[in-house]
């Protein structure tokens, strides 16, 4: 299933965490290029994503010792100390995948060649914008969770901690996320467009320490669906 996600604005202090911006005075043009950046990033963007639900079919260590996680119907392993402790009593995990879209990655390609800080500006809008998604799409899963009675903790990237970037090509065939998102992959296993960003969150039968913990400044908050109902995700 593909998600569209409606997001109409992000958050300008997290573009300007991207920027690298640390309370420096900031010029009226510059103010006026990151509007510009962000509103643009925002016309163009078309955050989609897709997500599923696998059982834990198995965990233990592969020969040289490294720790999986196996998931049931997928050939999808979850491999590392990382994926270990995150995933340690999960009984499922929700595998997601979101981008922004080619429209966001010809703009960058095309400031690339005509307007550098153009480009930066509009890179942080766009990895703001991605990160957005990915919080949409997290809600979906948590809400997921939710519905069979389990808890959820956060999602986790390949290419963070020790889990490796190997896993990028299996995790978006397990979503047919080329042909559901357009993601595809380079030899170096970067993702095309850039501004995708897969996950996996574990799903657990008890409230974990890491269950997002207050609605107040939750990440999923705009697009949770189970405050609506009155519950919240920690049961
Ligand atoms: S908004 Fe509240 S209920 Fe929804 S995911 Fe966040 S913490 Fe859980």
């Amino acid at each position: 299933m593909v998600e569209s996600y409606a997001i109409d604005s992000v958050d300008r202090s997290e573009v300007l965490r991207y920027l690298g911006y640390a309370g420096q005075e900031m010029t009226a043009e510059l103010e006026e290029r990151i509007d510009d950046g962000v509103g643009r990033c925002l016309s163009i963007g078309a955050p989609r994503g897709t997500w599923r639900i696998f059982e834990v079919a198995g965990r233990g260590a592969k020969g040289d010792g490294t720790p999986f996680v196996r998931l049931a119907d997928t050939s999808l392993e979850l491999l590392g100390s990382s994926m270990q402790e995150h995933m340690d009593g999960a009984v499922a995990v929700g595998v997601m995948a979101v981008t922004v879209g080619m429209a966001v990655e010809r703009e960058l390609r095309c400031l690339s060649l005509t307007d550098r800080v153009g480009q930066v500006v509009f890179d942080a809008a766009a990895t703001t914008l991605v990160e957005r998604a990915a919080d949409a799409c997290e809600a979906s899963i948590v809400s997921a969770g939710h519905e069979r009675g389990l808890f959820s903790n956060f999602r986790f990237s390949p290419g963070y901690g020790d889990m490796p970037m190997t896993t990028q090509p299996v995790l978006l065939q397990a979503l047919d996320a080329q042909r559901q998102l357009g993601i595809a992959l380079t030899d170096t296993l970067l993702m095309v467009p850039t501004k995708s960003v897969t996950a996996v969150v574990g799903l657990f039968e008890a409230v974990q320490p890491s269950t997002h913990a207050s609605c107040a400044g939750c990440a999923c908050f705009d697009f949770c669906k189970i405050r609506p109902t009155g519950h919240t995700c920690r049961g």
